[in-house]
């Protein structure tokens, strides 16, 4: 929503960096400190979960961890590697009243995505869903002000409510990859059938962990009829080594 008063202060007070907050030249610009720290993702990637490779297998290369458990999304893409700059700035939309940084994230995410958002395709932005006693308590889903901000800046449709998450699940931070496919199984649920059938779903969240709330969602989606299930994200958590 657009508090007036912040739009007043936005205009006046001088621009600060999306991470660290230190003041900057201009709106969206990262400090050179911070810049220097951003790990962007790049080609070569796994073709699936889009986990960077250090040397160039080929375009169509999966990681040996997609070979052995396929995930059930088609692709996963993200702008960063999840750590520094990257996650303060995913901190500061979930904490903070800083929903303009929406705006910066999606910015990352159009670039990550590429043909995926081809308008030919007619890709479907759908949020992975928060449940409403959280909602209630933090006054926002992050991934739905992401996706709006994509929606903005890409013309693509938006799908705000096509999931819904049925319980409210516990906090997973800390939890393997086998606990947290226990803790969102279930959890979603479709409530727009006839919108994402026969749909490219692009599934939006901030930061993508071990990948299972995708999964959940993703098995959902595709029990729904959706044509293709891709993840987008702002950063991915990047194993070392
Ligand atoms: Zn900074
Ligand atoms: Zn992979």
């Amino acid at each position: 929503m657009a508090n007036p008063l912040r739009i007043l202060l936005d205009a006046v007070l001088p621009a600060r960096c999306p991470a660290c907050r230190v003041i900057v030249d201009g709106d969206d610009r990262f400090c050179a400190a911070c810049w220097q720290q951003l790990a962007f993702i790049t080609a070569p990637l796994c073709a699936r979960c889009g986990a960077p490779f250090e040397h160039d297998m080929g375009p169509a290369a999966e990681c040996a961890e997609c070979l052995a458990t396929p995930p059930r999304y088609d692709s996963a893409r993200a702008a960063l590697a999840y750590g520094g700059p990257a996650r303060d700035v995913i901190l500061g939309l979930k904490h903070g009243d800083r929903q303009h940084l929406a705006r910066l994230m999606a910015r990352a995410m159009v670039r990550a995505a590429g043909p995926l958002l081809d308008p030919a395709a007619r890709p479907l932005l759908v949020p992975v869903p928060l449940h409403w006693t959280r909602l209630w308590r933090r006054g926002a889903n992050q991934a739905a002000l992401v996706a709006a901000a994509l929606r903005r800046q890409t013309g693509a449709e938006l799908a705000l409510f096509a999931l819904a998450r049925t319980r409210a699940t516990p906090v997973s931070r800390g939890l393997g990859r086998a606990a947290r496919a226990k803790n969102v199984r279930g959890v979603f649920r479709v409530t727009d059938r006839e919108r994402v059938a026969r749909r490219r779903i692009l599934l939006i969240d901030d930061v993508l962990t071990t990948g299972a709330t995708a999964e959940a969602c993703a098995r959902v989606l595709r029990r729904a009829g959706a044509a293709e299930v891709h993840v987008l994200t702002f950063a991915r958590v990047v194993r070392q080594g």
